[in-house]
């Protein structure tokens, strides 16, 4: 019988090792920061285009490579990190397997320009899948510039599979951060589709934390430091009345790569043990050092797992050194017993000028117009300023149009449509009441309904929310000042990509900034005071979940509003605006449950009353 057995070309090998290193934009990213590292820079700058799909650029100030090193990268298994099978015991760089830029030369359209320090002229390399096109001495700065384009190219397939720009870019995000809070000692830039998205200076370790995740961060955070022959400590560990729903803001470096270890996470969360409550998550961002032969990075290509040699002495370290510094936290507000905390300067007020406070005046004010009731105003959410509409209508705006009594039809809904029989429905119930501020009661033909005031205005909010952002039709209004608000670099980049959905919604934004937005108007259902708390309950909703369209996104974000603005359970509705409520859930496409799937209300009928008094 004939042999059958044949060495694949190198760019097919390439190709399939491809598979391993470079799922996503986000790895290409990962490699090449951690190129530039490895290669000394202290200036890293990372330009991508369409969340890294055409353009992931990473140009670095580095040592630079000489004319025979810029070609040889590109092969498999060409690295400068190591010789031997032992020095993979004794590692001190981030890359060793030689095998990312091959990778990624085999899948994408990569373009090289290094220049050593010495040296006067660098080199000019173009190689597309696998294949050299172009090789030219070049004037160029010192350092190392690598740009990939067009990743996967020549594999659709992958191509195909890649998420919507707003995940990938997350996952870049994600990449980035990792790296650059293991480097703090190393000036990061971030830029996407053209804007500046963060710009990390040199810093030190909490700076750098402060500067990747906003101002907020810094009173959230008890220092941590440990030193033992096995394992040294050093970090910081959130204060547990600071804990959050989800796990965004937890990291462990070892020797200043970014690892995952549930094993570890469990050794910080179990000295956390009584301080949190159910479900919620501490931030921490753990540093350990530990000699470099006790532990193995070399189980996993992307080297985020790694095996340490005595697990369970790290673990009882690691925990009673997490545990320390949260006892010292807590011990330290009751010595201080005689300060009031109230009167603190908030840390970012410090070196604030003092602000003339504004005046505003009503010049349409007139003394003997009849007062207009505003008794719920407040708690409801609504603009109680916006007179010529009486508050409650700003529930329905955009839905008001639409609602055509004889134009409903419950086909969606079996149970609703033997309800309402005898078109109850159509005229509104005329009288309601409303019990425990919680639920709306109201008879109907066959019994009676009652009706979650809460769920049923999410129900409300949520199809108005979403109408618009698809529609693109939202009203807004002006705001008399433009409102100022600051964020961190990650929750503005959130903000950007949301940018477009929350101008349909109403918001007009007039300046989208480092780390602020200038917003000058706001749609009709929410009052100035309640844009803060909307944006940070969208932007944590959306850090929880990635969407993986853009549909899921605008989705995510119509719930997350609704859910901030509906009125809650324990607010007092006027009958009015009882009825109103009852009225517009019945408009709704879908009244039965709430955007999250809980039912908004419920029916008894006689028969189940008179059962219940039959006994
Ligand atoms: P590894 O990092 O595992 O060695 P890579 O394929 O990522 O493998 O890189 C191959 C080699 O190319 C590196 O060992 C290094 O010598 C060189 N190199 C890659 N990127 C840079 C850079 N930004 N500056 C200088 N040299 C680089
Ligand atoms: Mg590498």
């Amino acid at each position: 019988m004939s042999s059958i057995i044949q060495l694949l070309p190198d760019h097919v090998a390439n190709q399939i090792a491809a598979g391993e290193v470079v799922q996503r934009p986000a790895s290409v990213v990962k490699e090449l920061l951690e190129n530039a590292i490895d290669a000394g820079a202290s200036d890293i700058k990372l330009i991508c285009k369409e969340a890294g799909k055409t353009l992931v650029q990473v140009i670095d100030n580095g040592k630079g490579m000489s004319v025979t090193d810029a070609r040889l990268c590109f092969e498999r298994h060409a690295t400068s990190k190591i010789r031997k099978a032992e020095d993979l015991f004794d590692l001190h760089t981030k890359g060793f397997r030689g095998e990312a830029l091959a990778s990624i030369a085999a899948i994408a359209h990569v373009e090289l320009k290094t220049r050593q320090d010495q040296e006067e002229l660098g080199t000019h390399i173009i190689i597309e899948g696998s294949k050299f096109m172009a090789q030219e001495p070049s004037v160029l700065p010192k350092g190392t510039s690598f740009s990939v384009k067009n990743l996967f190219f020549n594999i659709p397939a992958r191509r195909n599979f890649l998420k919507s720009d707003v995940v990938e870019l997350r996952h870049i995000i994600d990449e980035f951060q990792r790296v650059a809070l293991a480097h703090s000692n190393i000036h990061f830039t971030l830029y996407h589709n053209g804007s500046e998205l963060f710009n990390l200076p040199q810093s030190n370790l909490r700076q750098r934390i402060v500067n990747i995740f906003s101002g907020k961060t810094n009173e959230k955070l008890v220092p941590i430091q440990e030193s033992t022959e096995i394992l040294s400590i050093q970090g910081f560990v959130g204060k547990p009345e600071f804990a959050k729903k989800n796990r965004g803001e937890q990291f462990f470096f070892v020797n200043d790569r970014f690892i995952k270890s549930s094993y570890l996470h469990h050794a910080v969360m179990s000295a956390y043990e009584g301080l949190l409550r159910d479900g919620l998550q501490p931030s921490y961002f753990l540093y350990l050092t530990v000699p470099t032969h006790t532990i193995d990075i070399n189980i996993h290509p992307t080297k985020t797992e790694i095996k340490f040699d005595d697990e369970h002495a790290l673990y009882a370290i690691l925990r009673s050194a997490t545990k320390h510094s949260l006892g010292q936290f807590n011990v330290a507000p009751i010595l201080d017993f005689e300060r009031d905390f109230n009167l603190d300067t908030p840390y970012s007020y410090q070196n604030k000028e003092a602000e003339t406070p504004t005046i505003q005046i009503d010049s349409n004010f007139n003394p003997f117009q009849e007062e207009k009731k505003t008794a719920t105003g407040s708690s409801f959410g609504f603009k109680p300023k916006k007179e010529a509409q009486p508050q409650w209508e700003s529930l329905y705006v955009g839905l008001k149009e639409n609602f055509e009594p004889e134009e409903m039809h419950f086909e969606s809904e079996a149970v609703t449509s033997s309800l309402f029989s005898d078109h109850e429905v159509e005229k509104a119930p005329t009288s309601t009441y409303q019990i425990h501020k919680k639920y709306i009661v109201s008879p109907i033909k066959s019994g009676m309904l009652i009706i979650d005031q809460q769920r049923a205005h999410q129900r409300i909010l949520y199809e108005q929310f979403l109408t618009n952002i698809t529609v693109h039709q939202a009203s807004s209004q002006q705001l008399l000042f433009p409102l100022t608000l600051y964020f961190s670099g990650n929750e503005m980049a959130i903000l950007k990509e949301l940018k477009p959905s929350l101008e349909s919604t109403g918001f007009i934004f007039e300046a989208l900034n480092l780390d602020s937005v200038v917003i000058s108007g706001v749609p009709v259902a929410i009052t100035e005071s309640e844009v803060p708390i909307v944006l940070e309950q969208l932007i944590s909703d959306l850090q929880d979940e990635i969407p993986d369209s853009s549909f899921s996104q605008m989705d995510s974000m119509a719930k997350s509003m609704a859910r901030s603005l509906a009125v809650k359970t324990g607010t007092y509705l006027t009958e009015k605006e009882q009825e109103n409520m009852v009225n517009s859930l019945f408009a709704c496409k879908e009244n039965s449950v709430s955007p999250f799937n809980k039912p908004t209300f419920i029916t008894l009928s006689v028969e189940d009353l008179d059962k219940k008094f039959s006994i």
